[in-house]
C-alpha cells in the first residue's frame, strides 16, 4: 500500500532513503535547509522544500503530523536533529525514525520518544560481520 513519508535532511543517508522510497512507489515530502540538497531530489519526491525543520511552525505549515512515517536524517547539527524529533512526536507522529551520531545521542533520542534510532555505519558494520560469518560474501 502506498504510504506518505517525510524525509528531513538530505545528506547521503536521507537522499538515499528518499530515492528508494520513491522507487518503491511511495509519496515523499523531502526537506532540507540547503537549496542544493533539495534540488538534488526534485525528481525523487512528491514535493521538496527548503526549510529549517527544527522550527515548529515549519513542520505545522507543511502538515507533517499527518504523514505515516518521518525520517530525521539531520547529521552534524545534533540540536536540530533532537528538536525536530521532539516536535514530530509532539505533533502525534507514530513512526519517527531518526539517524543518531553515537550511543549517547541514541539514548537521548530514545528518551524523547524516537520510534527507531539508526546508526548507519555502526548498524551496517554489525550486519556485514554477521553476513560474512554466515558466508554471504557474494552479496558484496
Ligand atoms: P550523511 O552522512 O547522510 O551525508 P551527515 O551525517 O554528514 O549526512 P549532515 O550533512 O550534517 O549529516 O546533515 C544531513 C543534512 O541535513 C544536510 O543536507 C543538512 O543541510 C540537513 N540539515 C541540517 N540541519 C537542518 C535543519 N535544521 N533542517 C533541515 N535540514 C537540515
Amino acid at each position: 500500500m502506498k504510504k506518505e513519508f517525510v524525509v528531513i535532511g538530505l545528506g547521503r543517508f536521507g537522499a538515499s532513503v528518499c530515492k528508494e522510497l520513491h522507487r518503491l512507489g511511495h509519496q515523499v515530502l523531502a526537506i532540507d535547509i540547503k537549496e542544493e540538497k533539495v534540488n538534488a531530489v526534485l525528481d525523487y519526491s512528491e514535493k521538496a522544500v527548503i526549510a529549517d525543520a527544527s522550527r515548529e511552525e515549519v513542520l505545522k505549515s507543511l502538515g507533517v503530523g499527518n504523514f505515516d512515517y518521518a525520517v530525521v536524517a539531520i547529521g552534524d547539527n545534533m540540536q536540530a536533529n533532537i528538536m525536530c524529533t521532539l516536535l514530530l512526536k509532539e505533533l502525534g507522529m507514530e513512526n519517527v525514525w531518526v539517524k543518531a551520531q553515537d550511543a549517547n545521542h541514541k539514548k537521548v533520542l530514545a528518551k524523547i520518544g524516537a520510534d527507531r534510532v539508526i546508526q548507519p555505519e555502526y548498524d551496517m558494520g554489525i550486519r556485514a560481520a554477521n553476513q560474512m560469518q554466515s558466508g554471504k560474501l557474494q552479496e558484496y
